[in-house]
């Protein structure tokens, strides 16, 4: 992977600073330590020998500890050590020092000039200063190296090589001072990577981090020299680009990295497409500081998101508003489920070949204290988002399995209750014992319950989604597709999956006669079920064209406001009542 030269940030250098400056003290110290030794070592060996020391030699270990050393260290810090000649050439450089030195000591002592007065003595110097230096430099070495590892790791992301959150937040600041000096405009970028989750899901974490290096040096490859790219964490990205005069600039670049991005990826003999979806926001318009920048990059990456992804969208000071009314939702979803703001609604199913009721869908209303009721399709996305789809979906399953019980023990007909199940509440790895759970404490026979699941479960882990499938399906409870025909459902999944009913979507129900296409999707869904003896339900049935045209393709139930629209609870036990009568 290409490396790219990053400017460090304002800590980093301190730090580095800092680590610099105890290494060299450190190593200032252990040379004279060493020095000293040696110099003591050399002077108590020639007395072995039988030689005598002069003061000259005395001096000469005081000169070797406090002047050479600096000297030394000074080479070291230089990185002359490093090269295979620099220790030698340095300790013969010692050597000469020394001998130089004592030279003139004896000549301005004795008025004599004696170069090496003991070859022998020379000789020793040479054997122990040697090793000895380069054992140290090498030390000193290691701890250099060491000191850059440890502040590589702290400022780079270690799956990309990319400089990390910290890094972008210190070098975009520094950036901003620059740019407010020159007057120069500069954008920053919040880039996601869209539907990575279910790559990893699916294909697992090596496979996510290679597709995330793949990605990461696809992003450098499509900047400029200046221009900065660091890993933000997940599958996030920051980028920012320097001098941005105008907004094309920015866009330009957005639409570069759009399609570098959105080129096929080719790992371990996979080939899929990811796409992305970035946030921009500009300097100084959307914000003069880093923290502001970013946040708003995010707004405008939230809204890219929100728009279906794989889009690029600029920062708008309306946004915020937005973005803060979704906060205080979720606020509120938060607190919906112990202010026992959720109720459900009950949707009769009917058999229209014997025009009797033979089934139910229990549907969820939020009623806010102040706001009334909040459509589902405003809630449930926000739910699944924060995972609090798991707490409500396991209450919409207990209470529809209490209440189907209620009614049975009041004496009508017993007929099935169907319940919505969302993927995240599905792929729970407890999900069987919870569906279990309301059905031991309701007291709900199994074959009353009916989960409806979506097309969208069986995105991934196939097996597994089968295998909790037969689960269930093995205690009696019943499966639908439903939204049947929205997704990507092939007919080789409808076959493994053991599931009893689909549900056409309403969408195809609505312009049965008069759209021919949606008429003839019926009619092959129709025929399909058939061959794979699967019922079929059509939803959102409102008029009596429909229903005939339902029924001439041998549809036999149906829910929709023609019967009846959903009702709460105590409606639907008048309803029963009438029925029943
Ligand atoms: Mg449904």
């Amino acid at each position: 992977m290409e490396k790219r030269n990053h400017p460090p940030g304002p800590s980093q250098e301190k730090w580095e600073t800092t680590s610099r400056a105890l290494a060299y003290y450190g190593l200032l110290l252990r040379l004279w330590c060493a020095f000293a030794a040696a110099a003591l070592v050399l002077l108590s060996i020639k007395e072995l020998l039988g030689y005598s020391n002069d003061l000259f030699d005395y001096l000469r270990a005081l000169i070797i500890s406090l002047i050479v050393t600096p000297a030394l260290c000074a080479a070291i810090r230089k990185r002359w050590f490093w090269h295979w000649l620099g220790t030698p050439l340095i300790a013969a450089a010692i050597i000469l020092t020394v001998e130089a030195l004592d030279a003139a000591l004896r000549y301005l002592f004795t008025g004599e000039v004696i170069w090496f007065v003991d070859t022998k003595e020379t000789l020793l110097l040479i054997v122990l200063t040697a090793p000895m230096t380069y054992l140290v430099a090498a030390d000193i070495y290691q701890r250099e190296q060491t000191v850059r590892q440890l502040s590589y790791l702290a400022y780079h992301d270690q799956l990309t090589g990319l400089p990390n959150r910290q890094m972008f937040q210190e070098t975009l600041t520094l950036s901003i001072d620059a740019a407010k000096h020159s007057q120069q405009q500069l954008s920053v970028m919040l880039i996601d990577l869209d539907r990575f989750k279910n790559v990893n899901e699916t294909f697992g974490h090596e496979f996510g981090d290679q597709l995330l290096k793949e990605a990461a040096w696809r992003l450098q490859t499509g900047l400029r020299t200046g221009d900065v790219v660091a890993r933000q964490g997940g599958d996030e990205f920051t980028l920012y680009l320097k001098d941005t005069g105008q907004t094309d600039d920015a866009e330009k670049i957005a639409q570069k990295i759009m399609r570098l991005l959105g080129q096929p990826f080719s790992i371990q003999g996979h080939v899929l497409r990811v796409g992305c979806s970035i946030g921009i926001a500009m300097y100084p318009i959307d914000g003069e500081d880093s923290v502001t920048l970013m946040k708003n990059a995010d707004t405008a990456l939230y809204r890219a998101k929100d728009r279906g992804k794989n889009g690029y969208q600029f920062f708008q000071a309306e946004m915020n508003e937005t973005v803060i009314q979704k906060l205080i939702m979720e606020e509120w979803l938060n607190q919906a489920l112990e202010h026992d703001e959720f109720i459900l609604h009950y949707q009769p199913q009917v058999d229209i070949f014997t025009s009797r009721m033979n089934g139910m869908e229990a549907l969820i209303r939020w009623n806010h204290p102040r706001l009334g009721f909040i459509s589902p399709g405003e809630f449930i996305p926000l739910a699944e988002e924060t995972g609090l789809i798991i707490p409500i979906g396991e209450w919409v399953l207990r209470t529809a399995c209490k209440q189907n019980k209620v009614w049975q023990a009041a004496g009508f007909t017993p007929i099935k209750m169907a319940v919505n199940i969302s993927p995240i509440q599905f792929h729970q790895p407890d999900f069987v014992q919870v569906v279990l759970r309301a059905l031991q404490d309701s007291g709900l026979e199994p074959q009353y319950l009916e989960l409806e699941i979506t097309e969208g479960i069986a995105m991934v882990h196939v097996d597994q989604v089968i295998q909790k499938l037969q689960t269930l399906r093995d205690l009696g409870v019943h499966i639908s597709m439903d939204d049947f025909g929205t997704g990507y459902s092939s007919l080789s999944y409808l076959k493994k999956f053991p599931i009893n009913k689909l549900k056409i979507a309403q969408q195809f129900v609505r312009d049965i006669t008069d759209d021919p296409d949606d008429a003839a999707i019926i009619q092959a869904i129709m025929a399909m079920a058939h061959s794979l003896k699967l019922n079929v339900i059509a939803e959102g049935v409102e008029t009596e064209e429909q229903l005939s045209f339902l029924l001439g393709v041998k549809c036999r139930e149906i829910q929709g406001y023609i019967f009846s629209k959903p009702i709460p609870a105590r409606e639907f036990t008048s309803l029963l009542q009438r029925l029943s009568a």
